[in-house]
């Protein structure tokens, strides 16, 4: 039997992730990982007694299909007191296996074979391979290198009468760069005549520095009513290996989602539910985050400044770009592999979340690492 040419793939063109082959070159060569974005800090043990409690306690059967009912009405009460808006924990939140759940099945619940899904690169990676299996078509807004602001009168010229959904992500990965207030006012009035769908992607909600506001999309009224937002507890918590998240929605799109999760994954770990959930009602659990990084940050561009690299401060998220071409001609690929097999550092080569592969000559680093892991990826940067 000759399998192979039984069937047709439904992503000829998806390589494995970046994320995991730049990580397993670098535990072959024993490289300082500042590569895919994971925390090497210990979790918070009370955290952990929490899970290991609700296990004890008999939390260890399905949880009811769209998340755990306490987990829910304080995820309701946490977005009420940040961003103002009500969100139902009986129809309009649902708890999912990480923010990549949520994505997916968002994705898969709206977008039809044939409908447009604008996307601004560079992006994240998950979200055209979701589009592509649901027959859907990305249509992209490629960002200049040069501060990777968006150009609205460029993104309202790739709107169509196919476009179903626009996929927006702040704080950015992998830019750092985040969405203000007269951002999000552009995009409520160019979108207002539209049905267009906003996927609002804001795992690094919590993760913004030298005090600018995260501006979620539920702080505007018209956008919050065509709008899913995402968010991860494994970027909040430290605990990425954990894949819990949630996502918001109006009832009218929540109902869609709900079918399509239902079947996908039914429900999501329950005890981690009831952890989650009382480790929550401590605001200074996630409040107390951007002081936590933004400390990280600053290390880390401190130790940079007499080095070639340039920079423009991360404004959010626990990822830094650092400009190379003071230093190399080579693609970024080469250098990042450079990087691993000469110099035993990982980062992310940031060409393969852009347009055809583009060479911005931008690489990005990880700094949700222990203090005494960024001084010794520092020594390294600064022999380039
Ligand atoms: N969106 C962005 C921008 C991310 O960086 C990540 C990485 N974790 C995700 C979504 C996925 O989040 P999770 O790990 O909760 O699935
Ligand atoms: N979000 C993580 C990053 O950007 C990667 C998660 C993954 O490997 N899929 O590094």
């Amino acid at each position: 039997m000759k399998l192979k040419n039984a069937f047709t793939s439904k992503l000829p063109n998806v390589k494995t992730t970046i994320f995991t082959t730049v990580g397993n070159l670098a535990r072959q060569h024993h490289a300082i990982d500042l590569s895919q974005g994971f925390p090497n800090f210990e979790t918070d043990k009370n955290l952990i007694n929490l899970v290991s409690n609700a296990m004890k306690q008999g939390h260890n059967q399905y949880a009811s299909m769209p998340g755990f009912y306490g987990l829910r009405e304080i995820i309701s009460e946490k977005i009420e007191s940040m961003h103002g808006k009500t969100y139902h924990p009986e129809s309009e939140i649902t708890v999912t296996v990480g923010a990549t759940q949520a994505i997916f099945t968002a994705i898969s619940a709206f977008v039809h074979p044939g409908d447009e899904v604008i996307l601004f690169k560079p992006a994240y990676d998950c979200y055209e391979p979701a589009i592509e299996l649901n027959g859907g078509i990305p249509v992209f807004v490629q960002l200049d290198a040069d501060g990777y602001q968006i150009d609205w009168d460029k993104f309202k010229s790739r709107l169509s009468s196919k476009t179903r959904m626009i996929i927006i992500n702040t704080p950015h990965n992998p830019t750092g760069h985040i969405l203000n207030k007269k951002d999000m006012l552009q995009l409520q009035e160019i979108l207002r005549e539209t049905n267009i769908i906003v996927l609002s992607d804001e795992v690094y909600e919590h993760i913004i520095f030298d005090h600018n506001e995260h501006e979620s999309v539920s702080r505007f009224p018209e956008l919050a009513s065509r709008s899913i937002v995402c968010a991860s507890f494994g970027k909040t918590f430290h605990v990425t290996g954990w894949k819990i998240g949630y996502c918001v929605a109006p009832e009218v799109l929540m109902e869609e989602i709900r079918k399509v999760h239902q079947f996908a994954v039914f429900c999501v770990d329950h005890p981690v539910q009831r952890a989650i959930a009382t480790y929550l009602k401590s605001p200074n659990h996630y409040l107390e985050l951007n002081d936590f990084y933004q400390h990280k940050r600053d290390l880390f561009l401190d130790g940079l400044k007499n080095s070639k690299f340039r920079f423009n401060p991360s404004k959010g998220t626990y990822f830094q770009l650092l400009d190379y071409s003071n230093i190399s001609n080579e693609r970024d690929e080469d250098l990042a592999k450079r990087m691993i097999v000469s110099h035993q550092l990982a980062c992310i080569p940031i060409s393969s979340f852009n347009v055809d592969n583009r060479n911005d000559n931008m690489l990005r680093f990880c700094f949700a690492k222990k203090d005494e892991t960024l001084k010794q990826a520092l020594d390294i940067l600064c022999t380039f």
